[in-house]
């Protein structure tokens, strides 16, 4: 047999035709959103400004399968269903008895998973008549990823980047702009909120609760502008549920059964969509997996976060979720893995983590591009920043099997490639890359302004 990596191809014909909802099977409800003012829980229409109603619809249904639409299905097809692989060099090269088996998000146009939510978002808007969205991003991913989706459909596409990326990773901003969407490093003089942190300190690095709200005020502020999110929400971990009933099918084709499922957590979207659908099996009577959550040492919101109501964003705008939440004043430290650096976790995330569901983990940078070099050294693909952490946790996993002697099954997802990330492996190959604390105290502070919420 031969060494290389071996590919599980799924026919177009068996891509999935629905979403996996979690809420229907979930032991307990999440607990309400709250309105920002009365702090009283929201309906639907407290949020048709800032969404179309199809969204908000699938953000509070219990419905445990919702139909993708075929026009997007049909988008879905320029890169869908996404390759499953064995990692045999990885396997080889870690000397495991484990089998490893990563689901490969880089092959969408954006590079990353979450066009998977963009396309059915732009999507939507189009179909309620909308014609300029706004957003925000980190490293660029969710931006160029919204980009790609409003050129699909004819929307206007303007995100607002965090500074530090935007300084870091400018051919992002030209993917961005390809696509047809305008970028502006936040925060900004365009919004109230961003001139409040530019007063504040004029050379913020932005984060992604600031940009939040500069994308949230505009399109609070303007009929016409509705707002999309990346990552997060329930409709968002909805969406990406296609990448764990891909790999649900590929796995049966090669014949596996995973045991550890890992994937890296910055808002939680690409993590629940290849894990939903498994915890989703064992919640009706299947079996039981452990899941594992691996977050940034910087920026650990499941693992040193305070699980409590909170706000999305830094300028309080948005309404109150009950999440594992780091504070909205926090401004993580810089590190390379934008896409990881927001202060809260998706409540659908937070809320199986306090139910016990899944487990989380925190590493530094330097280890997790150690283990992304490592992966690429091996496998050929270079993983983004980001992916490196569920690179780094789905190695940790096969080391501990290798150690105990057990042959274990490990899926994790590489949810997107480095191409636009070579500044940060350059920075590590030249000793450049350091693993960045943040400030016990401001963690403190901003912990300590969570807003008091009545039980
Ligand atoms: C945005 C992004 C993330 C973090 O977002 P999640 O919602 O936690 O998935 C992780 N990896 C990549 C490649 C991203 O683009």
């Amino acid at each position: 047999m031969s060494d290389n990596r071996t590919q599980y191809l799924l026919d177009a014909s068996r891509m999935p035709k629905h979403w996996y909802n979690i809420a229907a099977d979930l032991p307990q409800a999440l607990p309400p959103v709250l309105h920002p003012g009365t702090m009283q829980p929201i309906g639907p229409a407290d949020l048709a400004p800032l969404f179309p109603m199809a969204l908000i619809e699938q953000e509070v249904s219990t419905e445990r399968e919702i139909p993708i639409p075929e026009p997007v299905r049909e988008v879905f097809k320029l890169w869908r269903p996404a390759p499953l692989f064995r990692a045999r060099r990885l396997e080889q090269a870690l000397g495991t008895p484990a089998r490893i088996y990563y689901k490969y998000e880089g092959v969408s146009p954006a590079g990353s998973h979450k066009p998977n939510t963009a396309v059915p978002q732009a999507w939507y808007n189009a179909q309620a008549g909308v014609k300029k969205l706004t957003t925000e991003t980190g490293a660029g991913q969710w931006g160029s990823s919204l980009a790609f989706a409003g050129a699909l459909f004819g929307i206007d596409v303007t995100v607002f980047q965090v500074r530090v990326s935007y300084d870091q990773k400018p051919y992002r901003r030209a993917l961005m702009e390809t696509y047809g969407a305008r970028c502006i490093a936040s925060p900004s003089n365009e919004t109230q909120a961003g001139r409040a942190a530019l007063a504040l300190r004029p050379d913020h690095p932005g984060s992604l609760g600031l940009a939040i709200s500069e994308a949230v005020e505009v399109a609070a502020t303007h009929d016409d502008v509705k707002y999309a999110l990346g990552s997060v929400l329930n409709h968002v971990l909805l969406h990406q549920t296609i990448i764990g009933q891909e790999a649900m099918l590929q796995l049966e084709m090669a014949g596996d059964d995973p045991d550890v499922i890992v994937g890296c957590t910055g808002g939680g979207s690409n993590f629940a969509g290849i894990a939903f659908p498994f915890i989703g099996q064992q919640l009706r009577g299947g079996k039981k997996r452990r899941i594992v959550a691996v977050e940034p040492a910087a920026c650990p919101s499941l693992t040193r976060g305070k699980y409590a109501y909170d706000f999305g964003d830094t300028a309080k705008m948005t309404p109150l979720t009950k999440m594992h939440t780091l504070g909205s004043s926090f401004t993580p430290p810089s590190f390379h893995a934008g896409g990881l650096r927001y202060h809260g976790m998706a409540p659908l995330v937070s809320h199986l983590k306090e139910l016990k569901l899944l487990e989380a983990v925190a590493y530094h940078q330097v280890a997790c591009f150690e283990a992304g070099v490592m992966f690429a050294r091996a496998e050929g693909i270079v993983p983004a920043p980001e992916a490196n952490h569920a690179v780094k946790g789905a190695i940790v996993e096969a080391l501990r099997c290798k150690a105990e002697g057990r042959s274990e099954v490990i899926l994790f997802n590489l949810c997107g490639h480095g191409h636009f990330d070579m500044s940060a492996y350059s920075a590590y190959f030249a000793g450049k890359l350091t693993d960045q604390s943040y400030d016990e105290s401001e963690l403190a502070m901003a912990l300590a302004g969570l807003p008091s919420v009545a039980a």
